[in-house]
């Protein structure tokens, strides 16, 4: 079962596509005016890989799925059986950590092997270095964090950053 805070429909901003945003349960990380901090201490829901896809695929306008919110790469195997069932029914994925792209693969190494349509926003928020809006069109919230489009191992993995 994947346990979740919430599925939050067409969403325009977030990814190169219109997807739904479906948050993780917590983030360790504690950045300095953190701007998900409404969604610490919502009440935990459970669903399996296949309805919380079931949902995002009734609405016509999702192209893809939204990994976000709060931090996925803390529940990385309901991460991946996420990804895996998106990207088997067609949905592009873009997956959002505040970890480095080193520590994302550290914690999540079986994400090499999926193939799809995947895209990863990484880096920490800093407060202090304001945002910017990247090639993909997302507004980023700070300026170190940057967006990659993946491939799989098989394909040559991580490329064109921005
Ligand atoms: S990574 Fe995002 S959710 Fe986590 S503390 Fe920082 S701003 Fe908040």
């Amino acid at each position: 079962m994947i346990r979740y805070l919430l599925i939050e429909e067409e969403r325009f901003e977030d990814a190169p596509f219109v997807g739904a945003l479906v948050c993780a349960i917590s983030c360790p990380m504690n950045c300095k005016n953190c701007f998900n901090k409404h969604l610490k201490g919502l009440e935990v829901k459970k669903a399996s890989a296949e309805e919380i896809v079931d949902t995002i695929k009734r609405n016509p306008f999702h192209e893809g799925m939204i990994l976000g919110g709060l931090e996925w790469s803390e529940q990385p195997d309901e991460m991946l059986d996420l990804a895996r069932e998106a990207v088997s029914r067609d949905l592009k994925v873009m997956i959002y950590t505040g970890l480095t792209i080193e520590q994302f693969l550290h914690k999540v190494p079986d994400i090499r092997d999926l193939r799809g349509d995947i895209y990863l926003k990484y880096g920490a928020y800093h407060h202090d270095l304001p945002g910017y809006r990247s090639r993909y069109g997302v507004q980023l919230a700070s300026r170190n964090q940057k967006i990659l489009q993946y491939r799989s191992r098989e394909e040559e993995y991580w490329f064109r950053a921005q």
